[in-house]
This record gives C-alpha cells, structure tokens and sequence, in this order.
C-alpha cells in the first residue's frame, strides 16, 4: 500500500469548477471528492463487493482509500516546537489557538493540511515580526 498524491485535485484538497449562468461566470471551489480533501490517497486494492473480508479494514478496502501523509507528523510537530520556543511561556492550546484560526470553528475537523498552512504562514509572521524588531532595534 502505497500512499500518492491525489490525481484529481493534485495534492491541493480542492477541485475546482467552472459555472456559467447569464453573463457572469466563475469557479466554484469544492473538497475534492477522491481525497476528501486531504490531498492523498493510497493506490490500495479493491475488494468485491460479495468479498467475505468487505467491510474488515484490516484486509478489505474500497479504493481509494483516504490516508493522511505520515510525513507531515514530523513537520507539524517541528512547527509547534519552533514557535512554542519563541514564546516558551504560552500554555499549548493558548499555542495552538494563537497560530491555528480555523480551531475556533471546530479543532475536531480541521484537516492537517489547513493547520500544517496556518502553522507555516505562523512562523513565517514571527520571522518578519522579529526582522522588524532588529531592525528597529539597530
Ligand atoms: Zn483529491
């Protein structure tokens, strides 16, 4: 089983569709269906419908199936470690509340990728914050 980046949506999560009506016309953004929006998904096996296994994750799968990128752990936890040693005196939710908006609407559901952005565009404002200081500063 081998995890690979969407074909449908590429990676992003998203599909986009074009819509028409009169003059006026645009792109509808939607959660890619494959995916489910994470962005990948395994090139895992098919089992038959009247399969004795169907419904046993452990051997039956319906493809695709949806797995979140196991890389991305390493990645989000350097993350938080790099911006909870900038401010070693904030509680970790207070952390995760500063740096994640989107856990306002719902901790629970909001994927990796959507956390994994907002953590970067995060320690990207620290940076440019800390530039300004000492710059400020000489
Ligand atoms: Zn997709």
């Amino acid at each position: 089983m081998a995890l690979m980046k969407c074909p449908r949506c590429g990676g992003g999560g998203y599909i986009y569709e074009a819509w028409a009506q009169g003059t006026t016309a645009g792109q509808q953004q939607s959660t890619c269906p494959s995916c489910g929006g994470r962005g990948y998904v395994t090139d895992g096996q098919t089992l038959p419908n009247n399969s004795p296994d169907m419904g046993m994750p452990k051997v039956a799968w319906v493809s695709p199936i949806v797995l979140r990128e196991p890389e991305r752990i390493e990645r989000i936890l350097a993350s938080i470690r790099a911006i909870w040693q900038r401010f070693p005196d904030w509680r970790l939710g207070q952390l995760l509340n500063n740096a994640i908006p989107e856990f306002e609407k719902g901790l629970f559901y909001t994927e990796d990728t959507i956390a994994e952005e907002s953590l970067d565009k995060f320690e990207g404002k620290i940076d440019e914050g800390l530039d300004r200081c000492l710059k400020n500063m000489g």
